[in-house]
């Protein structure tokens, strides 16, 4: 698999414009990309902390991913995303060793990372993400 570290992690908010300014006046990050990512139905906001981002995530409509997650269970962490060498051969091997895989085919994702996610029935409840640069 060869993560070599944490990627970013996902936070599903309610509103990006909100939570741009927590991140960026209380606890004095500065957001460097705001990206809407079409297909997901999201728009994201992007902080460096170190060699991992925060990912914000706004649902840019109530029946996309992040909209339903907000509803169920409100706002907060959504996924981790591990940095690997190759998401496509990654998310093969956890398919190998027994892993439900949300995505079968790495896809392109925020950034143009090639991303794809593991299920969190099969991951101790945490959604994964695998992503590569490639
Ligand atoms: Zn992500």
């Amino acid at each position: 698999m060869n993560i070599s570290h944490i990627e970013h992690i996902g936070i599903a908010v309610e509103n990006l414009e909100d939570a741009i300014k927590y991140y960026e006046n209380v606890l004095g990050m500065t957001c460097y990309s705001i990206e809407e990512v079409v297909d997901q139905k999201v728009k994201t906001a992007f902080f460096l902390v170190g060699n991992t981002k925060i990912e914000l995530l706004e649902s840019t409509s109530p029946d996309g991913p992040i909209g339903k997650f907000i509803e169920k269970k409100g706002q907060g962490i959504h996924h981790i995303a591990f940095a690997v060498n190759n998401a496509t051969d990654a998310l093969k091997l956890a398919e190998k060793r027994g892993v439900a895989l949300i995505d079968k085919e790495s896809r392109k994702g925020a950034e143009g990372l090639n991303i794809g996610f593991l299920h969190p029935k099969s991951t101790l409840g945490v959604l994964t993400e695998l992503c590569s640069k490639e």
